[in-house]
This record gives C-alpha cells, sequence and structure tokens, in this order.
C-alpha cells in the first residue's frame, strides 16, 4: 500500500501508544498487542475483488477489461468509495484509495468504512453503447459484494452521473424487490441523486480554503498574531490581502473549486491560472471561469488549447505547457486532477504557500515533507475533498427515506460538518507542530482505534 499513508497512520498510532490517556484501559503488554493489531488492520485492506470484464465491442472484437472492487475497513458503516475509470488503474492505487476513504469517513464523522473502484480503461476510448456494457459488466461480476448496507459506490475520475444511473440500473434488475435507491450515489437527480451532489467536493474544497483563510483568521487573529508556529505566521501573511489564485485540473472538481474562488466575495481571489490534461491557460487579470466552464461542457470537458477555440470561448489568456500551473507564481495551488503531482523533481519549484487537495494523494511524501518544513500550509486532500462523499452519505439517506432535500438544506449540512471537522483541528494546527495532514490522520485513527477496540477487534 502506498508508503505515504501508511507511514503517517504508523506515526498517529505511535503517538497515541504514548498518550495513555488515550483507551485508558489498555496498559503494558495488552496496549501494546492492541496497537499491533491496530496497526496490521489498518495497513492492510479487508479485501481486493478482482475481475476480467468480458466485454464485446462494437466492431465485434471482444476485450477483457481488468477492474477491481476494494474493501478497506468496515468498522465505522458499509464499504464506501468511487469507481475511477482511467488507464493508468492498478490495484496498488485502488488499495490506497480505499485507504484514504476509511481515513475521510473517520475524519468527517461519516458513518462509512473505506472502499474504492477500478476499471483499467480510458473511456475516451469507448463509445457510448460499450461504456454501458462496461457499467453493466461491473455490476454484474461485483454485485455479491456491492448493496446499500455492504459497498456503496459512487463516481470518480472519469466516470460520472451516467455511469451511476447505469450501474444502478442493472443492480436494481439483479437484486428484484431489493432496496436500491442507497445502492450507488452520485446518480442523477431525476433517478434518485441528491440535489448539489455534482458540485458537493469542488464546494467543500473551496470551503475549507476560504474557512481558514477568512473566518478562522480573523476570529483567531489575536493569537494566530504573536504565535512562534509556522503554519499561523504564513495564514497571518496570506489573510486579509489579494491572493492570485491556480486550479489544477478543470474536471467536475476543479471547474466548481475556479469557479467557487473566481465568484468569493468574502476573500479577494484572483484566479489567474487554471489546467487540464492538455493546456494550462494564463491571465494576470484573472480568467472568465464561467466562459470556461461553458466552453468545456461543449468540448467533451476540455480547455481551449488554441487561439481559435479561446476566441469562441471569448477568454483572454495566454496559452501554457500543462505543467506550468504547478509552478507559477501564485499564492495559492488547488490541485484538482491526479495523484502525484508535487513531487522530488518540482518541490523545489513550487511558489504558492497555500495548497489545497481536491485531488486524492497529489502531493507525494518528498514534497510533502519538503514544504511543510518551509511552512506552506496544505489543506490535506483527506480534509478539503470530503464534500462528495458527505452529500453522498446525504444522497444515500434521502435514498432510504425517499424524502428529498432541497439544495439549500444539502449545502447546510455539507458545510455544517466541515466547519464542525475545521473546528476541531485548526486549533491544534496553529498550535503544534505537526502538519495538518498529520493532525487529520491522529484524529481518524483516533476514532477508527476507539470503535475496533469497543466492538473488541484489538487483541
Ligand atoms: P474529472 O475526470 O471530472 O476531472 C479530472 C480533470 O483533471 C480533467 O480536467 C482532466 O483534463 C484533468 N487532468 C487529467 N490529467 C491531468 C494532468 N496530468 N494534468 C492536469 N490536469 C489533468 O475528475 P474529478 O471528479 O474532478 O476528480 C479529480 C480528483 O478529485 C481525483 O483525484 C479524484 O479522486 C478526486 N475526488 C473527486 C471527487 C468527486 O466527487 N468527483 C471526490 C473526492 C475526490
Amino acid at each position: 500500500m502506498e508508503e505515504q499513508t501508511i507511514s503517517i497512520v504508523k506515526q498517529s498510532l505511535n503517538a497515541l501508544l504514548e498518550n495513555e490517556t488515550f483507551l485508558p484501559d489498555l496498559q503494558g503488554e495488552m496496549r501494546t498487542k492492541a496497537f499491533t493489531s491496530l496497526n496490521a488492520i489498518l495497513s492492510t485492506p479487508n479485501q481486493i475483488h478482482k475481475s476480467f470484464l468480458r466485454v464485446p465491442l462494437e466492431s465485434g472484437e471482444v476485450v477483457r477489461i481488468p477492474s477491481y472492487r476494494v474493501h478497506h475497513n468496515d468498522a465505522l458503516g458499509p464499504y464506501k468509495g468511487g469507481i475511477r475509470f482511467h488507464e493508468s488503474v492498478n490495484e496498488e492505487e485502488v488499495i490506497n484509495l480505499a485507504f484514504l476513504m476509511t481515513l475521510k469517513n473517520a475524519l468527517h464523522n461519516v458513518p462509512f468504512g473505506g472502499g474504492k473502484g477500478g476499471i483499467v480503461i480510458n473511456p475516451k476510448n469507448f463509445t457510448d453503447k460499450e461504456l454501458h456494457r462496461i457499467c453493466i459488466k461491473y455490476v454484474r461480476y461485483f454485485n455479491d459484494v456491492l448493496g446499500p448496507d455492504r459497498d456503496i459506490p459512487a463516481p470518480d475520475v472519469g466516470s460520472g452521473e451516467r455511469e451511476m444511473d447505469w450501474m444502478m440500473a442493472e443492480y436494481k434488475k439483479i437484486n428484484q424487490g431489493q432496496p436500491y435507491l442507497g445502492s450507488f450515489t452520485g446518480k442523477s437527480v431525476a433517478n434518485g441523486g441528491s440535489l448539489g451532489r455534482r458540485e458537493a467536493t469542488g464546494k467543500g474544497v473551496y470551503f475549507t480554503f476560504r474557512y481558514m483563510l477568512g473566518n478562522y483568521a480573523k476570529e483567531h487573529e489575536q493569537t494566530l498574531t504573536g504565535s512562534d508556529n509556522p503554519y499561523a505566521k504564513t495564514l497571518m501573511e496570506y489573510a486579509n490581502r489579494p491572493l492570485r489564485v491556480a486550479v489544477q485540473g478543470f474536471g467536475n472538481v476543479g471547474s466548481v473549486t475556479a469557479l467557487e474562488a473566481a465568484n468569493c466575495s468574502y476573500l479577494q481571489n484572483k484566479v489567474v491560472a487554471v489546467s487540464d490534461r492538455n493546456v494550462t491557460l494564463f491571465h494576470e487579470e484573472g480568467l472568465d471561469i464561467q466562459a470556461l466552464v461553458q466552453f468545456s461542457a461543449g468540448n467533451k470537458g476540455d480547455l481551449p488549447t488554441s487561439e481559435e477555440q479561446l476566441k469562441e470561448a471569448g477568454v483572454k489568456a495566454s496559452i501554457r505547457s500543462r505543467e506550468e500551473i504547478l509552478t507559477m507564481d501564485v499564492d495559492v495551488l488547488f490541485l484538482a486532477a491526479l495523484e502525484n503531482q508535487l513531487n522530488a523533481t518540482n518541490k523545489a519549484e513550487i511558489k504558492a504557500r497555500i495548497i489545497v487537495e481536491g485531488a486524492n494523494a497529489p502531493t507525494t511524501r518528498e514534497a510533502d515533507d519538503y514544504l511543510s518544513q518551509k511552512g506552506v500550509i496544505i489543506i490535506p486532500d483527506i480534509l478539503a475533498n470530503a464534500g462528495g462523499v458527505i452529500v453522498s452519505y446525504l444522497e444515500w439517506l434521502q435514498g432510504r427515506e425517499t424524502q428529498f432535500y432541497s439544495v439549500e438544506e444539502v449545502y447546510n449540512q455539507l458545510l455544517d460538518k466541515m466547519k464542525h471537522t475545521m473546528d476541531t483541528l485548526l486549533p491544534l494546527y496553529f498550535s503544534d507542530p505537526l502538519p495538518l495532514r498529520q493532525n487529520c490522520y491522529i484524529h481518524a485513527v483516533i476514532r477508527l482505534s476507539t470503535v475496533l477496540y469497543r466492538q473488541g477487534k484489538l487483541y
């Protein structure tokens, strides 16, 4: 499993082992044994399911597509996590993403465990009819391990509400007479999805940043101003001033994050750069994000890549290489594309002093350590991008009750939950020397360990 996640969990367990006020009933040899089993439970998944989906293509050719569903841990509730459609999907990656889901749900007190799925394809290389068959086959092959009280998938990179609608329909067909609305989340609203689910992750990502830089910095100005804590210093340097923002990735998460940043009247942001799988667009005066969202919606999700396309979109920008966004001279960098974007190769060139992880695992261990030591604030994935799973939980609840919430109710519940987590963590982060990621992991591990202990699993 991804070395970074395991080693931070190990550090968190070591800190808790030393702290005898945590699980005080466990003492001496019993305590050491319990923590050894905790480490073993958390650093390995419960099950790895793998299948080769047999799919006839429209050409008549039949292909076998590797696909996964990983169950990491279900101590807190049914397994929950997206299904990634990407050609680089592999077992290690899916296991690590499932592990992150366990931690994310524990951190935000969402009553789900951690799971993840993956299908090794580039969806752009398949017709709609073929993608429909792939979705149906995925449900058929994994039906035995899925279900509203067992494992509830959602969209991830390369999949969206269309795929969830198809999958839920197949689940309903196979499991006739059983409840099915809670079997998949991220469905279309017409098909039992939740209002606000599509925007939830991006909204939550931006909220964590806005809350820290705005509300929290204002409310705690006195304590933060005199503090020696390196992250408090960075925060006070960047709070209350105009900020130049860049957003990597312009899909579901990145485009909503960029819109939120551009439309935010609470902070003075200028979104000067956005990027996707092809290109970076830069404009010193700030990009017209709304126009870019409209253009990409009609261009298979891609940003303009030529002067003609920029003209068509009505957007002023210079066209730069895809990777340039990562090392641009900006104050804030939102990462909303893929893993390992900030790494040993580019860590020394990164200029942003505030980094927000909309994507899962976009920062490698080396880059994370290097930037954290320099006082860069990194709002980590399991804190920032939980909006999707929080609203998925609301969708699952609505599906069970067959009562649906207004979009205001959804956003209020989403932001309340995220605010609650931030209020628990930020005072610790700005007063101890640990990076925010470590604080989040400790918090998540405390919740998981307590439940595992109460369930009699630590021996
Ligand atoms: P998406 O498929 O909608 O968008 C991905 C975007 O990244 C696209 O704009 C694509 O062009 C771009 N991209 C791909 N490769 C790139 C590269 N090398 N450089 C720059 N850009 C690149 O996916 P999404 O749903 O927005 O997910 C993005 C990230 O957020 C993933 O890590 C995903 O796991 C994470 N995430 C998504 C959700 C959700 O609700 N969608 C929830 C939590 C976390």
